[in-house]
C-alpha cells in the first residue's frame, strides 16, 4: 500500500487565493474563518506561550458528508527547549470540517462540461473573525491604547509591542503602517511559508521488493553502511542493528526530499503503514486513545518527516533546536463532525531516532552527530 508523499515548494501566485491550502508554516488559513482556533487550546505546557502553526493539510473525505471540506492543523511550540519534553506537552493537532453545503463557501465558475472543475470562493457576507497579528490564532484581545491591533494572548501583544508596535501605536489617531523591520520581526515569530505539493510514492521496483518485506533482519548492515567508517564503527554496527531504521533509510533515499507521508487513499479503505524511524519508542495502543468527540478508534493518517525541519529556518547548530525523527498523526476513523466544537483535537506522537541502535551509529559515522544528520538528511547519499 503506497503512501502519498508531500514535498515543500515556494509559494506562488495561485496560493494566495487558495481557500484550502496544504502548507508548511505561516499563519493558519482557517477552513472556517468566522471561527479561528482559540489560543488557550494550543498553550505549551512547558513555557505557557501559544504554539505556532507547523503545517496544515487539506484532506477532504466523501464519508461522512460533514467531511467534504476537511483540514488538519499541526501546532508546535516555537521554543526548541520545550521540545526536550514529551510531544504531548509542546505539540497539538486539530481537525476542522465543513459539509459541501455551508455558510462559508460557495461554488464559482463551474464549467458545466467538467464536474470536477469547481472553484470555491468565500460566500457573500462572511465576516472573518479578527486574528492575532503575530500568529493568526483567534484575536480576541486588543491593544489597550489603539484598540486596533488584535492578539491571541498577552505574550503576543508584548512580542508585537517590542517588535515595533510601540513606535507604530498612535492611540486614537490612525495607526502608522508597519515598518519593514517590524514586519520582518513578526515574520520570524512564525515558520517560513511553503506550499505542500503531493505525489504518490512510486511503487518499488522488482529488485527492491525485499525492502518492504518483514524480513529486514536478514539485511546485512555492512552492505548498507557504505560510508567510510573505521573498523571500530563497523564492529559497532554489527552488534547493534535497528531493522526499522534500515527500512526507513532505504525507503527515504528513493525520494529524499519528502517532508510528509500521507497514508489514506480516497478510493479505498486501505491505509499505508507508518514508516517508523526506529524499533524503539513506537506508539503503543495506549498512546492512541479513542476519539474524544465520538468514541471511534483513531487511525494513522500521516507522518511528518525529519526533512521538514530543513524548511523551518532553525539554527541547526543550536543543541536546543527543535528536532524529531518523525511525527505520527492519528485521527478519528469516522471523520466525526466538528460542528459542535469547531475543532476536534487529534493525536500526534513523536518518534526520535534510536539512541542505541544502528541509527545513531550511522549518523555519527557519517555526520559526526545525530543532530546534523536530520538537518542534512536530503544530502544523504548511500
Ligand atoms: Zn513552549
Ligand atoms: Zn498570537
Ligand atoms: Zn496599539
Ligand atoms: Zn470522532
Amino acid at each position: 500500500m503506497a503512501a502519498t508523499l508531500g514535498y515543500a515548494e515556494p509559494i506562488d501566485s495561485e496560493f494566495e487565493d487558495d481557500p484550502f491550502p496544504s502548507k508548511v508554516g505561516g499563519k493558519p488559513r482557517w477552513l472556517d474563518p468566522t471561527c479561528p482556533l482559540e489560543a488557550d487550546r494550543v498553550i505549551c505546557d512547558e513555557c505557557s506561550k501559544p504554539m505556532v502553526l507547523l503545517m496544515q493539510l487539506s484532506a477532504p473525505e466523501d464519508d461522512p458528508p460533514e467531511a467534504f471540506h476537511r483540514m488538519l492543523y499541526v501546532f508546535i511550540c516555537h521554543n526548541g527547549i520545550c521540545h526536550k519534553a514529551g510531544a504531548k506537552r509542546c505539540m497539538r493537532v486539530f481537525r476542522s470540517q465543513l459539509p459541501e453545503e455551508n455558510a462559508v463557501y460557495m461554488e464559482n465558475n463551474i464549467d458545466a462540461a467538467n464536474e470536477n472543475d469547481v472553484e470555491w470562493v468565500m460566500a457573500e457576507g462572511v465576516v472573518r473573525a479578527p486574528v492575532c497579528v503575530v500568529c493568526g490564532l483567534s484575536g480576541n484581545k486588543a491593544c489597550s491604547k489603539c484598540h486596533k491591533r488584535r492578539y491571541c494572548s498577552r505574550s503576543h501583544q508584548i512580542a508585537d509591542w517590542d517588535a515595533g508596535h510601540k513606535a507604530q501605536c498612535c492611540g486614537d489617531v490612525p495607526m502608522k503602517p508597519e515598518s519593514a523591520e517590524h514586519h520582518r520581526k513578526l515574520q520570524r515569530m512564525v515558520y517560513p511559508e511553503h506550499i505542500i505539493v503531493s505525489e504518490e510514492e512510486p511503487a518499488c521496483g522488482e529488485s527492491d521488493e525485499d525492502d518492504d518485506g518483514e524480513d529486514t533482519e536478514n539485511i546485512n548492515p555492512e552492505s548498507l553502511a557504505v560510508v567510510p567508517v573505521t573498523n571500530e564503527r563497523v564492529e559497532d554496527s554489527e552488534v547493534e542493528v535497528d531493522p526499522a531504521f534500515m527500512k526507513f533509510q532505504k525507503r527515504i533515499q528513493k525520494n529524499p526530499d519528502q517532508i510528509l507521508r500521507y497514508a489514506r487513499t480516497p478510493e479505498s479503505n486501505e491505509t499505508a503503514e507508518p514508516l517508523f524511524v526506529s524499533d524503539s519508542d513506537q506508539p503503543k495502543a495506549d498512546d492512541i486513545s479513542k476519539c474524544a468527540n465520538c468514541g471511534a478508534t483513531r487511525e494513522f493518517e500521516f507522518q511528518v518527516m525529519p526533512q521538514m525541519i530543513n524548511y523551518l529556518s532553525i539554527d541547526s547548530v543550536d543543541p536546543n533546536s527543535i528536532d524529531w525523527g518523525t511525527l505520527l498523526v492519528y485521527t478519528c476513523s469516522r471523520n466525526c463532525s466538528s460542528s459542535s466544537t469547531g475543532y476536534i483535537e487529534e493525536i500526534v506522537c513523536r518518534q526520535q531516532f534510536s539512541s542505541h541502535g544502528i541509527g545513531q551509529k550511522y549518523m555519527r559515522a557519517y555526520y559526526g552527530d545525530e543532530t546534523a544528520f536530520t538537518k542534512q538528511f536530503d544530502s544523504l547519499d548511500i
